[in-house]
């Protein structure tokens, strides 16, 4: 059976990718570790050490405090860097900050308080846990009503179910454009033209579709979008996060968070909070510059390649997966738990198996592939098209293949573990 799609094709493959040589600009130590991750935590980009070895040594050691006119600006230089290559968004709408809890809690307070007598809060009954605890609070704190849209765990949102839920007393409307499970994907531009019609304001949670696939705020006519850095954009663990307010809705939005950073006039120190004109409105206080810093050489391999190139090769990726589960793994109970159809489904693709968990695990203790085990019965797996090359995925494949013939996940311990 391994001959229906055999190695060389995969190779093949690789060697007509126009993005090979990206993998290069990429610390990989261990070529043997098979890495479909890069959604949860992208890689070290290789530039990064450098980088920040420099601007430690010299912009804190040597300038100190001096560097903070330059360094200041850099939530909104990073944001425009952001918005030109990754988001579809213009200079002044995005900044980096905070996490993106924080900026999702941030903006959807300042959407809410913008929305006059309505009342309701939708969201995807399975997106992302911070988004529905975050939200949660939010009604709780107002006496409003947040209502869970039921969604299918391999399809995701179904737009008629939104558009059965949409109506006037309809304040805000959360939605991931890829799910963090399934990685079933969103007409953007469909669910804001949907929202707007009865006057609804939609904010995105991009954390898995920046740098996976093409975002145009702008075009699709987004309001408001949050998202992290860390994961297909490379940026390192914890790295702050974005946030984008269209140009039209910043003068009447005002955060909840009256910090500092989010005044007019910073410096003059005022007696009284007087929100900055523009984007800045949104920024809190006082930056992680060290972790700023490490999205510049991450974005200029991101600006390198281009969303475009990117996208086209993760739809090839995927489709790989796709099609090899279906060759060699159904018979040994997997099922593809994504959207089959490439333009539905963003960089990941999970696969349904009764044992995710403990297969997770083996796949990552005994045949060195690091994917990841989603709740209840996920196993996900995310190529990330800068890195990961076609062989690795047909590795990984195999090497599944070969250990659930052996169903080598039998000893392995099924517990719940802190971080999955
Ligand atoms: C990863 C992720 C987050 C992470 O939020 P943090 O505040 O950075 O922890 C939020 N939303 C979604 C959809 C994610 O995938």
């Amino acid at each position: 059976m391994r001959d229906d799609f055999p190695r060389y094709l995969a190779k093949e493959l690789d060697a007509a990718d126009p993005l090979a040589d990206l993998r290069d600009r990429f610390v990989i130590g261990d070529d043997d570790l098979i890495y479909l991750d890069g959604n949860s935590l992208g890689r070290l980009p290789a530039a990064t050490p450098a980088h920040l070895d420099r601007l430690v040594r010299q912009g804190w050691g040597d300038q100190l405090v001096r560097s903070w006119p330059t360094w200041i600006e850099w939530g909104r230089r990073l944001g425009d860097r952001l918005a030109a290559h990754a988001l579809g968004a213009r200079p002044g709408e995005v900044v980096v900050s905070d996490s993106t809890s924080v900026n999702l809690y941030k903006l959807a307070a300042a959407a809410l308080d913008a929305a006059g007598g309505r009342r309701t809060i939708l969201v995807d009954a399975e997106d992302f846990p911070t988004d529905r605890y975050v939200l949660q609070g939010l009604a709780q704190a107002r006496g409003l009503t947040l209502r869970m849209l039921p969604s299918d765990l391999d399809e995701g949102l179904r737009l008629h179910e939104l558009r059965a839920a949409l109506d006037t007393d309809v304040a805000l409307v959360v939605l991931s454009a890829v799910s963090y499970r399934s990685g079933a994907l969103l007409d953007m531009a469909a669910v804001n033209a949907a929202a707007r019609e009865v006057g609804a304001v939609v904010l995105w949670d991009l954390c898995h579709a920046v740098g996976a696939v093409p975002v145009e705020l702008e075009a699709s006519g987004a309001e408001l979008a949050v998202g992290c850095t860390y994961k297909y954009l490379n940026g390192g663990p914890g790295a702050p996060a974005f946030l984008y307010v269209r140009r039209e809705l910043q003068s009447r939005l005002r955060q909840p968070i009256q910090g500092w950073f989010g005044q007019r006039d910073q410096f003059l120190m005022g007696a009284d909070y007087d929100p900055a004109p523009g984007v800045d409105r949104f920024l809190v206080g006082t930056p992680p510059i060290l972790s700023l810093a490490a999205l510049d050489p991450a974005l200029d391999v991101l600006a390198e390649a281009g969303v475009a190139r990117i996208r086209a090769k993760g739809r090839r990726l995927g489709e790989l997966i796709v099609a090899l589960t279906d060759a060699w793994l159904t018979p040994h109970g997997f099922r593809v738990a994504s959207p089959r159809d490439p333009d539905r489904r963003g960089g990941h693709v999970s696969l349904h198996h009764p044992e995710a968990l403990r297969i997770s695990r083996a796949l990552a203790t005994q045949a060195r592939v690091v994917g990841d085990y989603r709740t209840p019965d996920r196993l996900r797996l995310g190529p990330a098209p800068l890195y990961t090359r076609y062989v690795d995925v047909w590795d990984a494949m195999d090497r599944l293949r070969d250990l659930a013939e052996r169903r080598a996940w039998e000893h392995v311990p099924g517990e719940p573990s802190r971080v999955t």
